[in-house]
């Protein structure tokens, strides 16, 4: 099993066109989304990421014989929160079950999830589609807990090695499976992406595709005509980005039709998405299908859900993405715009509210975060939360360039310190001088230095050259070290320079 052998399908692949599509596609996703909780679904094993190997596992996590598992109260509530986001029916009964299957990585020889009862079902996707709004229904989510993680390799004299980090097995998970409702590889990319900013902006996930708290099997058939049954479908697994989700798909459907209409036929079979060479590769065929041999698990009693204990997480339930985005147009007159860029995530639109809250200027705050901030954030590769600098220190910052107590420039300047060192706006401001300077007498004097030690660009003005005149106002501004007020510079600049 650990090193199945990988069947890669020779026939060359063309990137054919269909110009009149004679086969439809059919495409359903399931989607594994780690929930956000601090410990494991069934012990108390950290669920932190990046720790060393083996490091956050315990007997239980690790299948000892004779441990219990104790269900995480905070994964169920995270779970529930996800399905009434996506409008299915919570079950007040749900059954975990134990799923057997032999894998190095499964310690217990079972997975412990829900079959024949999930947490939840029913419930829809609305996703902007290459073609309009378009619904998707789900056919249901489902709690399960993580497998650990095999390392195939991972480096020269270990090439023939597998070793196993444990630290992810038992981390919790829910299952989202969406009916074949899916007909193009765009869309399929789309409906994941809305299923994680949903996830993302409830806070049940972190949307960290990377990191494998976000992964999507993608299940694809093809089929001659609207009316006809659906054929027969591949699964490939864990394609963790939405790019790769379409690739693979596309890949899938292409290479089914191209099969279909040289005399082939589909197998069904479990496949790979291989990103370096950007094809699917088959994996195990239907005669390895597992028989899972599913038993309700008899160390945890059902799980039961009272309306009561809905309700509450109903009201909790953090706002939709377009509920906020709405809300911020509204609230403080920003553009769509701007509203869009400012729920990426809730982490974002916190940072911008409480930071409106104290600098009381709503579109030149999003101007500062969507620029400045998200500017030198991607520049780094780090997130907000990452940010040394505080709601309220860029809150004092936007003051202090909206009283005009400093310039544009001097406000870039304070800007990047305060984003290498922290700490507040008026602190570095004070201690490094840096107010804007009004005073005219200083000014005109700068004004003239400047003049004196550009006599060309001057000369050059009084023929007629007018274009040299913000070359000499930007001379000033650079003289005073960006603190000059700039409409103070060029009216005297003008005064002096008139003939
Ligand atoms: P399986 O029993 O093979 O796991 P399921 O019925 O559980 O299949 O469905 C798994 C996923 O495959 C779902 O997302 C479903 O929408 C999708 N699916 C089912 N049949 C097809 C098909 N013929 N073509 C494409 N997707 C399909
Ligand atoms: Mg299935
Ligand atoms: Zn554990």
């Amino acid at each position: 099993m650990l090193n199945a052998e990988v069947r890669v399908q020779f026939r060359p692949y063309f990137s054919i066109q269909h110009p009149a599509l004679p086969y439809l596609p059919t495409i359903g996703l399931e989607v594994h989304a780690q929930l956000l909780t601090s410990s494991k679904i069934f012990c108390g094993c950290s669920t932190s990421y990046g720790a060393a190997p083996n490091t956050q596992v315990c007997p239980v996590c690790l299948g000892f014989p004779g441990t219990l598992p104790v269900l995480n109260r905070r994964a169920v509530e995270h779970a529930i929160r996800a399905a009434l986001a996506l409008e299915c029916t919570v079950h007040p009964v749900s059954v975990f079950a134990r799923k057997h299957y032999f894998y190095p990585d499964l310690p217990k020889g079972y997975q412990i999830s829900q079959h024949a009862q999930p947490l939840a079902s029913g419930g829809h996707v609305t996703v902007d589609g290459p073609d309009g709004q378009r619904r998707i229904r789900l056919a249901r989510l489902h709690m399960e807990e993580d497998a650990g993680k095999s390392l195939h390799g991972e480096s020269a004299e270990k090439a023939a090695t597998t070793a196993i980090d444990f630290n992810r097995s038992g981390v919790p998970l829910i299952e989202i499976v969406t009916e074949p409702d899916i007909d193009s590889a765009a869309l399929a990319a789309a409906c994941f992406s809305r299923i994680r900013e949903v996830l993302v902006a409830l806070g049940v996930n972190d949307g960290n595709m990377e990191q494998g708290s976000l992964r999507c099997d993608a299940n694809v058939s093809v089929r001659p005509l609207p009316g006809a049954p659906l054929g027969v479908k591949t699964e490939t697994k864990n394609i963790n980005s939405f790019r790769y989700v379409q690739r693979a798909i596309q890949f899938e459907i292409e290479r089914q039709i191209d099969l279909l209409t040289t005399g082939g036929l589909v197998e069904a079979e479990t496949r790979l998405w291989d990103s370096s060479s950007g094809r699917t590769v088959s994996m195990r065929g239907k005669e390895e299908a597992h028989d899972y041999r599913y038993l309700p698990e008899p160390d945890l009693a059902p799980v039961q859900v009272t309306e009561a204990f809905v309700d509450e997480l109903r009201k909790t339930k953090t706002a939709l993405p377009e509920r906020t985005r709405e809300r911020l147009v509204e609230q403080y007159g920003l553009p769509a715009y701007d509203a869009g860029v400012l729920t990426q995530s809730s982490a974002l639109t916190a940072y911008f509210e409480q930071t409106v809250a104290a600098s009381g200027s709503p579109k030149p705050t999003s101007n500062w975060i969507m620029v400045e901030v998200l500017g030198r954030l991607n520049a780094e590769g780090l997130e907000i939360g990452d940010l040394r600098i505080t709601p309220d220190a860029l809150a004092g910052l936007i003051r202090l360039v909206e009283s005009g107590r400093i310039t544009g420039p001097t406000a870039k300047l304070v800007f990047e310190r305060m984003f290498v060192e922290g700490g507040s706006a008026e602190a570095i401001v004070e201690a490094g001088g840096l107010a804007r300077v009004d005073d005219e007498g200083a000014i005109e004097v700068m004004v003239r230095a400047t003049l004196a030690a550009n006599p060309t660009p001057v000369a050059q003005y009084r023929a007629g050259k007018k274009q040299t005149f913000g070359f000499l106002v930007g001379q000033v501004m650079k003289a005073s070290g960006g603190k000059a007020d700039p409409e103070k510079v060029a009216t005297i600049v003008r005064r002096l320079i008139e003939p």
